[in-house]
């Protein structure tokens, strides 16, 4: 935990272009972002990812993505957007501490690659 990067964007100790907090969740523009609109949405607890979540952890994960749907219809991209988990290294999880990537603003094709 003291050596995770979103627990230190979440504090402020590293900076991000900060997009929502409330008392649960902290929303922040992914650094390389894969579409006009790529937001990250991250719970204030620090949870390894979707696989280490327990149930005591499913409020918190909804309403990361009640956050993200929030962003989306304040940007106007509720044509058409994507929430998505990586979940483990095989899926391209490369930050341990659970995020849901917010992604829209262009086409989305499916399935993903
Ligand atoms: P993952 O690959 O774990 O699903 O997603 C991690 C995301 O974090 C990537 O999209 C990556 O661009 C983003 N990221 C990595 N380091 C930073 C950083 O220091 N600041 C911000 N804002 N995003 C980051
Ligand atoms: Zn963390």
């Amino acid at each position: 935990m003291g050596d995770c990067l979103f627990c230190k964007i979440i504090s402020g100790e590293i900076p991000s272009k900060k997009v929502y907090e409330d008392e649960h969740t902290f929303a922040f523009e992914d650094i390389d972002p894969k579409a006009p609109t790529h937001v990250l949405v991250v719970p204030k607890k620090h949870i390894r990812g979707l696989k280490e979540a327990s149930a005591e952890d499913a409020e918190i994960v909804g309403r990361c993505h009640l956050v993200a749907a929030e962003i989306a219809r304040q940007r106007g991209i509720e044509a058409g957007y994507r929430t998505v988990l990586n979940v483990g290294p095989g899926a391209g999880q490369s930050v341990f501490h659970l995020h849901v990537h917010l992604l829209g603003g262009r086409d989305l094709h499916w399935p993903p690659g």
